[in-house]
């Protein structure tokens, strides 16, 4: 039925980049199988799910919607796409991306935009737009996305989903493409909180694969999506985090939830976090230093892409490299190359990278004073909903803006979800509600999530 539903949409959403049915009706066929003959399975053995295309996925094509991995087929599954498979979780495709992640709306992806589903002239968020669309236009039940500085929260508020970012090293990165490795985080895509705490369950941890990987129990997220109690919770409204610069009908949705909340028995304070207002700086040195020395790999020898220079007949390595990133790589990610370059390079260093490692400290300092006095923080996921197909496309600043809410939470480590809070007066389409707590304990945001369904 699924993959009816996506022949039928898919041509005016574009969640997709690829579709892998007959993978998905084998790994279907494979449960009933296993079933049939009495064994007992995960509760979402057989729930197909879509996953970014920046996870590696054995025997699937994964661009990171990029060209210059285009025709790059890995030769193993991240470790999150084996636990998907081994729970029986049929695979249906890889949804569509801003190239490496760097976006907030797909409109960067190589392969043409995804577009929201409450109106297709509307971006679907980014970078994880086909995570979001797939899910939002009923493609797909489940989908895996990945949160670098908002990529999971931002596409769910926008598209009238949930969507969570665990805590940093939660979930193991081992087989996700890196875009800023100290940022990086992959979780889940769903329709209802319950939803989503149940996949997480299924992708969350230890991997002894990757080095950040918390060795700890995996917070009771399932547990708490079911009981949805808040009595008595502290719930922190972040001062820099409202108000101004926030769409009227965005900031009306999130009031009433926020009530909503004190009427289930939790109490609110009011915190306050003014180093939040360097954060989009630091988070755009940080991101670009890291994710420049990540795509040297991109080297036209190892993956994807190789492009032979013009007029040359014995072309240099290094003229093969130089000729295939320039084909390869789209404005964005160039963009992001050089200044990142830039940042790390000798002289500047200091000045930038390390003043904006300096600032990551103060705002991991901002988020444990608040959570002194809250359990969980909470604010608009993002500050406007969807906004139409390239309004923001030729002003990178503008894009950029848009992760005001979410990026804190990525310098910190800290898990957030973002959790529908209704339609905005002004335009009728999706605002989202975000939850954010203290590392490790992403089992509140599924308590206050599930609170407000
Ligand atoms: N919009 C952010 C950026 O462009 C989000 C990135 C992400 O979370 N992958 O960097």
């Amino acid at each position: 039925a699924l993959l009816d539903r996506t022949a039928a949409v898919d041509g005016a959403v574009h969640s997709y980049l690829h579709v892998d049915e007959d993978g998905a009706l084998a790994a279907a066929d494979d449960v009933d199988r296993r079933r049939a003959a009495g064994e007992s399975l995960h509760a979402l053995a057989g729930v197909p799910i879509a996953v970014k295309d920046v996870m590696a996925t054995k025997g699937l094509p994964t661009t990171c919607g990029s060209r210059i991995l285009e025709g790059w087929v890995p030769p193993y599954d991240a470790t999150l796409v084996a636990r998907l498979r081994a729970a029986g979780m049929p695979i249906l495709g890889k949804t569509n991306m801003d190239e490496f992640a760097m976006g907030s709306s797909t409109e960067h992806s190589a392969y043409g935009p995804s577009r929201n589903p409450w109106d297709l002239e509307r971006i679907p968020g980014g970078s994880g737009g086909g995570s979001s669309s797939v899910v939002a236009s009923f493609q797909a039940p489940l989908a895996i996305g990945t949160d670098t500085g908002g990529s999971i929260r931002q596409p769910a508020a926008v598209t009238g989903t949930v969507g969570a970012k665990p805590t940093y090293g939660g979930v193991s990165r081992y087989g996700l493409v890196a875009l800023a490795s100290s940022l990086d985080q992959a979780g889940p895509c769903s329709r209802t909180v319950l939803d989503s705490a149940l996949l997480h369950e299924v992708i969350a941890g230890h991997d002894p694969m990757d080095s950040t990987s918390v060795d700890a129990p995996v917070p009771p997220v399932v547990e708490a999506a079911r009981r949805a109690d808040v009595s008595g919770m502290r719930i922190g409204i972040v001062r820099e985090l409202t108000g101004e610069g926030f769409q009227a009908g965005v900031q009306a949705r999130f009031d009433e939830a926020v009530q909503h909340l004190v009427d289930a028995g939790a109490e609110v304070v009011e915190v306050s976090c003014p180093s939040f207002t360097y954060a989009l700086a630091a988070y755009y040195l940080i991101l670009p230093s890291e994710a420049s020395s990540n795509l040297a790999k991109f080297d036209a020898m190892r993956y994807g892409l190789r492009v032979a220079p013009d007029g040359l007949d014995a072309p240099s390595a290094e003229q093969v490299m130089a000729a295939t990133r320039d084909a390869g790589f789209g404005d964005e990610v160039k963009r992001r190359i050089i200044l990142g370059t830039y940042a790390l390079s000798s002289g500047y260093y200091d000045a930038y990278y390390g003043s904006a490692q300096k600032v990551r400290r103060l705002i991991a300092d901002d988020f444990a004073r608040a959570f002194e006095s809250a359990d969980v923080l909470v604010s608009p996921t993002a500050p406007t909903t969807a906004f139409r197909l390239g309004d923001k496309l030729d002003d990178p600043m503008a894009m950029y803006l848009n992760d005001i809410a979410t990026i804190p939470a990525n310098l910190a480590g800290i898990p957030g979800l973002s959790v529908p809070s209704g339609l905005a007066d002004e335009d009728g389409l999706p605002a989202g509600f975000q939850v954010l707590a203290p590392a490790m304990a992403d089992d509140r945001l599924y308590a206050v999530g599930a609170a407000l369904e």
